[in-house]
């Protein structure tokens, strides 16, 4: 079968490096001849000044990233039975996850970093979550669709088209919605061998915060005997694998009432007694502030903020509160005690988010000493090609 011609966008010279490089954006100052009456999101080859096909993907004639590129191979055909081995490629990374029969809950899509720019896909048991954030995989929701059903056999898809990057493609903010199948919005899930439930409808991001997962697991060889802080608890994520794994008292902070209603009832799934923790709502600075300067210590302390710094231009002010932050957790930390400390703004890289732990140690008069650096986990992949795919930074550090 033959594609019928896309339409072609060619090139300035020496403009295609970044490309070449393996970075999967084209910004629209590299393009020669621009398309304005192309819809959002058409599908488009792209050549170089010397007119050789170099590229197929999808266009956006008003963003400043202008194509995503989806492959680099002229007889490709984007289609479901293309996004299927896109998907198939993206499931084999994830192998050792599939067969860990203690976990049924991480991200089977993630977006660039996966080859599919503009989704992602998380799994929780047999239901997926998609959030897809541009014109151009908004046009392949169908074949997308078609493609996750025979490639991974959910029992339901849940389309979680609510982040506000889409506005920048001109896309609305839409109400969560079935695609396939169908689930209670509480969809049970297991990690590492904790229990959760997930709010895949209206839970923030898809309804978990799948990417800490790595750490929770990391965390629980020091939870034993400890007095653990887990500020900006979510559901309770880290302190109920603190918990399970021997922690002493957990006491969770979350500014969302109804969160910290489910971390309570997620203690009990765990078999942790929720009478015997302490569950607070309200604002992790105030009550670090509260115990700073009483004294209330504890043996670890989480601190996994939302990001500060969603832009760059946010950067000076997001540092500026993660230095606060930072100081008041070591504040409360026991003598030698453990701080986990938690950057998800992708405008702070990891030297940044380090020198600010240092800083803080600093202002305090105290050393500060890493035990272990944290990114991604093999279920967040990001190409090398593209660092700024990347976002997470989580230190765990001694404050002696
Ligand atoms: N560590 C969690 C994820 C944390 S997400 C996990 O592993 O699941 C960040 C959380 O911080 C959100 O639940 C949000 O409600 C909460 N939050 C945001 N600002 C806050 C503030 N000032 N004080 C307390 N909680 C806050």
């Amino acid at each position: 079968m033959t594609t019928p011609a896309l339409p072609v966008l060619t090139l300035k010279a020496h403009r295609d490096e970044a490309l070449m490089r393996g970075h999967p954006w084209i910004f629209s100052r590299a393009i020669r001849d621009p398309k304005p009456t192309l819809a959002p999101g058409e599908l488009v080859d792209v050549q170089d000044a010397a007119g050789t096909f170099i590229a197929r993907g999808y266009y956006h004639p008003q963003t400043d990233i202008a194509v995503r590129v989806l492959t680099r191979d002229p007889a490709a055909s984007i289609d479901a039975a293309f996004l299927a081995q896109r998907i198939q490629q993206a499931r084999a990374l994830r192998a050792p996850l599939e067969r860990d029969p203690r976990t049924d809950a991480y991200r089977v899509i993630n977006a660039e970093g996966d080859f599919l720019p503009g989704v992602i896909v998380d799994r929780y048991a047999d239901v997926l979550v998609v959030q897809i954030s541009t014109a151009g995989m908004e046009r392949l929701t169908p074949a997308l669709v078609e493609a996750l059903r025979t490639v991974l056999e959910p029992t339901a898809i849940v389309l979680r088209n609510d982040v506000n990057a889409r506005a920048r493609e001109g896309l609305a903010r839409e109400r969560t919605r079935l695609a396939w199948g169908d689930t209670p919005p509480l969809v049970a899930i297991q990690e590492n061998g904790l229990r959760f439930t997930v709010d895949v409808w209206t839970g923030q991001k898809t309804g978990f915060f799948l990417d800490q997962r790595d750490k929770r697991q990391a965390l629980q060889k020091y939870a034993p005997g400890a007095r653990v802080l887990n500020a900006f608890s979510y559901t309770g994520g880290f302190g109920i694998a603190a918990g399970v794994a021997g922690a002493a008292h957990i006491t969770s902070v979350d500014q969302s009432g109804p969160v910290i209603a489910h971390a309570r009832d997620q203690f009990a799934l765990n078999g942790l007694d929720p009478a015997a923790h302490e569950f607070l709502v309200g604002d992790a600075f105030a009550y670090l502030e509260k115990w700073a300067t009483g004294d209330e210590r504890f043996d670890i302390v989480i601190l996994d903020p939302p990001a500060f710094a969603k832009t760059l231009q946010a950067r000076p002010q997001a540092l500026r509160a993660y230095r606060r932050l930072n100081m008041l957790g070591m504040r409360v930390l026991a003598p030698g005690g453990l701080l986990v400390t938690c950057s998800c703004s992708g405008a702070v890289s990891m030297d940044d988010f380090s020198a600010n732990v240092q800083e803080a140690a600093q202002r305090l008069g105290r050393p500060v000493q890493s035990a272990e650096t944290f990114t991604h986990g093999l279920d967040h992949p990001v190409l090398l090609a593209m660092p700024e795919g990347g976002y997470l930074k989580v230190l765990f550090c001694r404050v002696p």
